[in-house]
């Protein structure tokens, strides 16, 4: 038997950004607690560079608004017309959500019943050519988001746990190159 439902997020307007929508906790998390099991969207797959270039501007406008990248192409979602509301999580400069080395998306901290979700795009993306302008509103807000922003963060003590494993596999790499 499957395990009973149990609701913790929820989609509605976003806070940061009031033109778009977010993901809030519908509870109150302890730091440390997994918020989104990486089943939701592990339906993952690489869609290599060449393949996005060949795609129609809605679909690519699509990816390039949700899907994280590295140096290879973008990690997509099977189908792009069905996708998890975890998707939906937004990039703050100051976020209360990371990744675990399961995938999952846990809580930085505390947090509370009603609050919107946000995680670091920089904890996972990592495409030299990856450029966004943001509008988080954070005091440490770094304005441009970039594919190098992981080597900012890993100088901010703390963050590096929260990087997503393939992030991580990324920087072992370029350390033993
Ligand atoms: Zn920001």
């Amino acid at each position: 038997m499957p395990d009973l439902p149990y609701v913790r997020i929820e989609i509605r307007q976003s806070t940061m950004l009031p033109q778009q929508i977010g993901l809030f906790s519908l509870r109150k998390v302890s730091g440390g607690e997994v918020l989104i099991d990486a089943s939701v969207y592990s339906d993952i797959h690489l869609l290599p560079k060449e393949s996005f270039d060949s795609l129609d501007q809605i679909t690519k406008q699509k990816i390039l608004g949700f899907c994280p990248s590295g140096p290879d192409g973008f990690d997509i979602p099977t189908d792009l017309n069905c996708i998890s509301i975890a998707w939906y999580m937004n990039h703050s400069c100051n976020p209360n959500i990371g990744f675990n080395d399961s995938y999952d998306f846990v809580a930085i901290r505390n947090i509370d019943e009603g609050e919107e979700l946000s995680w670091d795009y920089g904890y996972d993306e990592h495409n030299p050519d990856f450029k966004m302008n943001c509008l988080c509103g954070s005091e440490k807000c770094r304005k441009i988001i970039t594919g190098n922003d992981w080597k900012i963060l890993m100088k901010d003590g703390g963050k590096y746990p929260f990087f997503s494993p393939k992030l991580k596999e990324f920087i072992n790499i370029q350390k033993n190159k």
